[in-house]
């Protein structure tokens, strides 16, 4: 059967794992071996050589980023074939997405109402917490985030409540107790945290069989990747799933199980083989990633662990450079030194986002970020704070879910004054009160205690007006589009004056973001014609959060952490804070299968680099407020010399005046890059890096420029007021 085009760039085992008899797979290698892609090509040659149609292919991705990328991958190929085939009815997402899908398509089967709402951790977590008043828990004794933890492990595990053992532990039953209320309050208001997800979703197959043999029987071809951080609830789900008929290609690295502190269960794999008749283990051997030093450090650093499914990577490609091992005097010395690097890097013509800066901790990105801003080099966190987890737009969403299902408790609880309209925290105990003796959602206890006049005359006026505009917005979402519903929400709430007026441009900013839904709201294409759009909507903000947002056209260094960096590749790589106690986190030392983790973690990172590695730790770092003298990471002894080179020099203060000119922009870039941030701001007179003052703001930065000509945006970081966004035109700068 003809098309090169897939087998073509293939190694032999790739392209015997590729072109396989249909049956169960179990592709097994170590990182940059090219599974993803051969994931990627098995499912183009089913497709193509085999008959199989896309709408019989369910692939399991880790994030939604990497679907879409999957996705687009088989596009490009069929189009290259010159026979365009639509993978549109392929199911690819995440364990999350799908079970998400099902549950939308089925949720009577599920004993869910249609319109039922994704709880993201903010809003269990806030539930929680209700749940501790309502049981009069000591919430000093109990943390609520343990009760969270709790909670979501046990369901990962595939555990409701009632499954929970009678134990005499006080812990576990107060923990049950919580799990308990907690699933019915969840029950009542028709909401769905993300674990819950799974698990319904599992309940989904075990209590409708004629439904899973529908879906047995839609899905002959099931593939999976990044296999080795499935959890038993995900484990099961797919067991059941692929039954006796399917056949499943599952993809992993044990040596890259990183997320066993949530769930993941790295003898999947070793469970796969046993599960799964006649499995064809496939092996593959060579990385076409990294360089020679990087690969070999990476091979001896994991060799460290016991109990490893066992396998070598070699590469056929150069040795590269060593990698440079730097000792910071403190963490301010170990940025400056990144930053220098990448300065370096860029300005021998290559781009920004071909670097990555890795950490351990989400808390080491500050320093970084600080030392990239003074460079004025641009720059995105992965996994940080992202446009659907905003403070105002989640109020402005909670809005919208009322709209959609006013027995959404969280989202009643998070706008109910907000902005303050004279419901204080009394009168909302009252509603609470209310709502749990009658075990009734927020909303209801509200009409009947105001039909009984049970509340005082300010209080029940505010109330009034609150439900008012509740049922006004319900009345319009049916009615508008959904842009002019969020516009609606803006006007008619009085959310937006309540952020715009926010201190200083906190409040620009967020009005701007608020702005920013309306824009988002009329670009969302609904997926689903059975289902209103304003659904589809809310349920991709929940699916979308936590995870990376990358702009794709803006050039920017990459940050962060090591977990985050998972199945990706940059040719210039930086692992920053290389010290016992951060990495390996100080949690981990004492517990040797937590250390194996962090191990694989390390090999995780070291594997990122395709070209150049710098490991960077510091002699004393300021973390958390206190300052710690660590010795060097155990993994970084763990490589051996002939990979590394210690550089010496301290880096160097004094540099050329190189920032002229060369901007944020990207010669390279298309003009798509030109209207996002970090345009030039080539007419304004001003530049990049170059240090103003304002009259009122006083000195500091410039790190951004927006748009152009009078309307032009500026962000500055001022020495003693942090960034800010200023209009040109109105801001007055001086240059100093
Ligand atoms: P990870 O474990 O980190 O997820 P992986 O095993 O999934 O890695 P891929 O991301 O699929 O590896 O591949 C790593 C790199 O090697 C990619 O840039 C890919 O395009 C390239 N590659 C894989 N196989 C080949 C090949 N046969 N010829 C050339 N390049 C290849
Ligand atoms: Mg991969």
């Amino acid at each position: 059967m003809e098309a090169p085009e897939l087998v073509d760039n293939l190694n032999q085992a790739q392209h015997q794992a590729v072109t396989a008899d249909p049956g169960n797979q179990l592709i097994l290698a170590g990182a940059g071996s090219g599974k993803t892609r051969v994931l990627v090509h098995r499912i183009a040659w089913l497709v193509q050589t085999q008959g199989v149609s896309p709408y019989s292919i369910l692939a399991v991705t880790f994030t939604n980023k990497a679907a879409r990328e999957m996705r687009a991958r088989l596009d490009e190929l069929f189009r290259d074939s010159g026979t365009p085939i639509n993978t549109r009815s392929m199911w690819v997402g995440t364990f999350h997405g799908l079970a998400h899908r099902l549950l939308k398509a089925h949720w009577k089967d599920a004993k869910l109402p249609q319109n039922f709402q994704i709880l993201d951790s903010d809003d269990q977590l806030r539930l929680i917490k209700r749940v501790y008043q309502n049981l009069g828990l000591d919430a000093e004794r109990w943390p609520p985030r343990q009760a969270q933890w709790f909670i979501n492990g046990q369901k990962d595990e595939g555990l409701r409540a009632k499954h929970i053992q009678e134990s005499a532990d006080p812990f576990v039953r107060t923990m049950a107790a919580v799990y308990s209320a907690y699933e019915a309050d969840c029950e009542r208001g028709g909401l769905v945290d993300f674990a819950e997800l799974l698990l319904r979703a599992h309940e989904l197959w075990l209590n409708n069989p004629a439904l899973l043999n529908h879906y047995q029987g839609r899905f002959p071809y099931i593939l999976v990747d990044e296999f080795q951080d499935t959890n038993s609830v995900q484990y099961a789900w797919l067991r059941v799933l692929a039954g006796e008929a399917c056949f499943v290609t599952a993809v992993g690295d044990d040596d890259q199980s990183i997320y066993g502190w949530r769930g993941a269960k790295v003898e999947n794999i070793r469970r796969f083989e046993e599960d799964y008749p006649q499995t064809q283990v496939v092996r593959l051997e060579q990385n076409y990633r990294s360089t020679g030093h990087i690969l070999n450090a990476a091979n001896a650093v994991i060799a460290n662990n016991f109990g490893r499914l066992g396998k070598e990577l070699w590469t056929e490609g150069a040795d590269g450079d060593p990698i440079s091992l730097y000792a910071a005097f403190n963490e301010q010395d170990e940025a400056r030194f990144i930053v220098e690097r990448i300065t370096d890097w860029v300005a021998q013509g290559n781009s920004k986002s071909s670097c990555a800066i890795l950490y351990r901790s989400n808390a080491q990105s500050r320093v970084l970020e600080e030392a990239l801003l003074r460079e004025a080099i641009p720059y995105r966190i992965y996994g940080g704070q992202r446009f659907y987890d905003r403070l105002e737009i989640k109020n402005a969403l909670a809005y919208m879910r009322l709209a959609a299902n006013q027995f959404d408790d969280p989202a009643f609880e998070r706008v109910i004054n907000t902005p303050t309209r004279g419901i204080g925290g009394k009168t909302v105990d009252d509603i609470r009160a209310f709502a749990r003796e009658h075990g009734c959602s927020l909303w209801q206890a509200s009409e009947q205690m105001l039909q009984h006049k049970m509340l005082s005359a300010r209080a029940g006026n505010a109330l009034q007006g609150f439900i008012k505009l509740i049922d006004e917005l319900t009345q319009k979402s049916q009615e508008i589009a959904l842009d002019q519903l969020a516009k609606s929400v803006l006007d008619t709430t009085g959310i937006f004056e309540f952020h715009k007026k926010e201190k200083g441009e906190k409040g620009q900013a967020r009005a701007e973001n608020l702005e920013e839904l309306v824009t988002a709201c009329g670009a969302f294409e609904a997926a689903d014609e059975d289902e209103s759009v304003l659904q589809q909507f809310l349920d991709t903000a929940a699916l979308d959060a936590g995870e990376a947002q990358a702009d794709e056209f803006e050039d920017a260094v990459q940050l962060m952490t090591l977990h985050s960096a998972k199945g990706l590749e940059f040719p210039l790589v930086f692992m920053a804070g290389a010290e016992e106690n951060l990495f390996p986190h100080k949690m981990s030392v004492e517990d040797p299968d937590r250390l194996e983790e962090e191990r694989r973690l390390a090999y995780v990172g070291i594997t990122r680099a395709m070209q150049k590695l710098y490991i960077c730790y510091s002699e004393t770092r300021r973390l958390h407020g206190s300052e710690t003298f660590n010795a060097v990471s155990r993994f970084v002894k763990e490589i051996p010399n002939e990979h590394l080179e210690e550089v010496r020099i301290k880096s160097t203060i004094t540099r050329p005046a190189r920032l002229q000119n060369q901007g944020s922009r990207s010669p390279s870039r298309g003009s798509k890059s030109a209207v996002r941030l970090s345009d030039s701001g080539a007419d304004t007179g001003f530049r990049l890096g170059q240090r103003i003052a304002h009259k009122k703001f006083g000195e500091g930065i410039i790190i951004h420029f927006e748009g152009s000509g009078p309307s032009t945006r500026v962000q500055i970081n001022f020495d003693s007021e942090g960034t800010k966004w200023l209009v040109m035109q109105y801001a007055k700068l001086e240059a100093v």
